[in-house]
């Protein structure tokens, strides 16, 4: 991996892609999977199907699951808020953390996962403010930086990556989304996570190897599976 990315982990958000995410995981050496059900398929969650899945030794997180309580048209909040249980509810079962998406459902994901004793994860595509990060880093998770960071408008963002302690920080693409400023309109791709370690080591005062070296142990900490 010329970019320097060394290990990735490939998410689920259905039964196929999750599927898919494991067929990763066995061909590249690189690549771990996660398997979930995401709030926005309308697909009904295979919970059997997704247990057996969790069991693969390449699976190390149950993601991506969530709150999406801003798309229109997508399923209703009770019903997601369930799915989200039940999601919660698998990686308990097979002692995995979860990633997180959020969108307007801040307040409802620290319910759950308050009422979850021992669920540990990472909130995925971390986008609010420094108070919002302070209540997930209190329940223990983890906060996942991509190239939102270098919007210009995003400056309480970059307030969240200046402040947040060092074993709490994770770093992602969401490809094919969420590229950085100097690449709108390409398809993000992993090795274009370049763009956002550079910007985050240099809020931290930082170099981008002492950031990699931080992430890869922050990486190994939470998803305990991937060496
Ligand atoms: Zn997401």
């Amino acid at each position: 991996m010329a970019a320097g990315v060394t290990r990735l982990i490939a998410v689920g958000v259905n039964l196929d892609r999750s599927s898919n995410a494991v067929s990763l995981g066995h061909a590249y050496e690189e690549v771990w999977a996660g398997v979930g059900h995401h709030p926005l398929e309308i697909s009904e969650p295979d919970l059997a199907t997704l247990s057996q899945m969790a069991k693969d030794e390449m699976v190390v997180v149950v993601g991506e699951i969530g709150l999406d309580f801003e798309h229109v048209g997508g399923p209703h909040r009770d019903l997601q808020i369930q799915r989200l249980n039940e999601m919660f509810s698998l990686a308990t079962e097979h002692d995995l953390p979860v990633s997180i998406h959020n969108r307007g459902a801040a307040e409802e994901l620290l319910t759950a996962i308050s009422a979850h004793h021992g669920i540990r994860g990472v909130m995925h595509y971390f986008a609010m403010d420094w108070d919002w990060a302070q209540r997930f880093l209190e329940v223990g998770f983890y906060l996942s930086f991509a190239g939102l960071i270098t919007r210009p408008s995003r400056d309480a963002l970059r307030e969240v990556v200046k402040r947040c302690p060092a074993d709490r920080i994770l770093l992602e693409t969401d490809s094919p989304y969420g590229n950085s400023q100097k690449r709108m309109g390409v398809p993000n791709r992993p090795a274009y996570l370049v763009d956002t370690a550079e910007l985050v080591a240099d809020l931290r005062g930082i170099t981008v190897e002492q950031l990699a070296d931080q992430e890869r142990a922050n990486a190994i900490t939470l998803f305990q599976k991937m060496r």
